[in-house]
Parts: structure tokens; C-alpha cells; sequence
């Protein structure tokens, strides 16, 4: 388990909103509302398995948000470490949507955050439309559009040694139609459940 310093407790909050211009929206404003209850027990860092791999603990990170670090919370790699597991959310003594929280700092960072967080937005929705398409991954077909949406011709090569290891080790399969629809339901009901159907 990750050892947690007083970071960000330490530094001086800016003010809410600070380096955005006097009138400017803090676009994290509707995470900070899931997390207004935080007592900063630290259950939910206790109980993350991937808290060693990220630079802000959960912890910390609702501290942040709270302190109006809004920079620095687009900045972490925390939420992208994520993987949506719930076990954070089950323990919270307050009973925040810790899990909804992260996935709604993705989608913030990807909208708002630095060019690296946008890139990881990019991937992560080429990646969700590829499985909903197909069923299941199909990693060319997925790298595909990614490059396409990145518009970065010199992206490919970047990726092409890691890509030849992938096709020796039999890891890379053509698309293929054999799954198709088959999570069409199940993306409709989590549409619904978002209120987006
Ligand atoms: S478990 Fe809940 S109350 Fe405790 S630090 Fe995490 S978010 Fe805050
Ligand atoms: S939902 Fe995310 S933040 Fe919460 S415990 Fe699981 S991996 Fe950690």
C-alpha cells in the first residue's frame, strides 16, 4: 500500500479557480460536489489496489480537488490508473461515488486537461467504440482509428516495434465479425443508466 504524505495539505490553495481568469467555470466544479463529504479518513486509499501506481492517492486527490488544484488534478495520472473496481466506493464511511468521481475526471481531463491527457481521452474512446463495434478487442482495427482521430502521421511508427513484437507473439488478429452486437444491450442499459439513451 502506498505510504501518503500530507501532499497537497502542505501547500498554500490557491484560489478557487486561480489562473483561469476572474469569471472563468472550473470545469471540475461537478466532481468536487461528489467529494464534498470527505472527512479524509483515507479508507478508500487503504483499499485501492492501484494506489502504489498512482502520483495522487485517492485521498489526495479529493484533497486536491477540494483545495481547488485544478491543474494539478488534470495534470495527475491518478484517475487514468482507475480500473473501476468499486472496492473505494463499497468502504467509504460517507458513502461517496468515489468510482463515479474517477470516471468523471477522466472525461473532464480528456475535455479540459493538458495534450497527454487528451491523447489518453483519444485512445480510451477509440478503445470503448472498438469493443462496442466488435464485441470484443480488435487490436488493429482499434490502433486504426486511433491514428486516424490522433491525426499524427508519424504516430504509426512510434508504435511499430511494440507492434511487431505483438504480431510474433500471435497477439495481433485482423477484425473479425463474429461478436459483433453481441454488446449492444449491454451499451444501451449503461446509456440508459447514464441518462444518455
Ligand atoms: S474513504 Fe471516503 S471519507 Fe475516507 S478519505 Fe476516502 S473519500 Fe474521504
Ligand atoms: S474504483 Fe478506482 S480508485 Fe476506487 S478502489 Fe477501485 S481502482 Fe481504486
Amino acid at each position: 500500500m502506498r505510504t501518503e504524505s500530507n501532499h497537497p495539505t502542505t501547500l498554500v490553495p490557491p484560489l478557487h479557480g486561480e489562473g483561469r481568469g476572474p469569471h472563468a467555470v472550473d470545469p471540475l466544479d461537478e466532481v468536487r460536489d461528489l467529494v464534498r463529504a470527505c472527512m479524509q479518513c483515507g479508507t478508500c486509499t487503504a483499499s485501492c489496489p492501484n494506489a502504489a501506481s498512482m502520483d495522487l492517492t485517492p485521498r489526495q486527490m479529493w484533497r486536491s480537488l477540494l483545495f481547488g488544484f485544478t491543474d494539478e488534478v488534470l495534470r495527475s495520472k491518478t484517475f487514468w490508473m482507475c480500473s473501476a473496481c468499486y472496492t473505494c466506493t463499497l468502504r467509504c464511511p460517507r458513502g461517496l461515488q468515489l468510482t463515479r468521481a474517477m470516471a468523471a475526471l477522466k472525461r473532464l481531463a480528456a475535455q479540459h486537461g493538458p495534450g497527454a491527457a487528451r491523447r489518453k481521452g483519444i485512445f480510451y474512446q477509440a478503445f470503448i467504440d472498438n469493443v462496442h463495434k466488435y464485441g470484443r478487442v480488435q487490436e488493429m482495427d482499434l490502433m486504426f482509428h486511433y491514428f486516424m482521430a490522433m491525426r499524427d502521421p508519424l504516430l504509426p511508427l512510434r508504435f511499430t516495434p511494440v507492434g511487431m513484437k505483438l504480431l510474433a507473439k500471435g497477439k495481433l488478429h485482423a477484425p473479425d465479425g463474429r461478436h459483433k452486437g453481441v454488446l449492444d444491450d449491454l451499451f444501451t442499459r449503461v446509456r440508459e443508466l447514464e441518462g444518455n439513451p
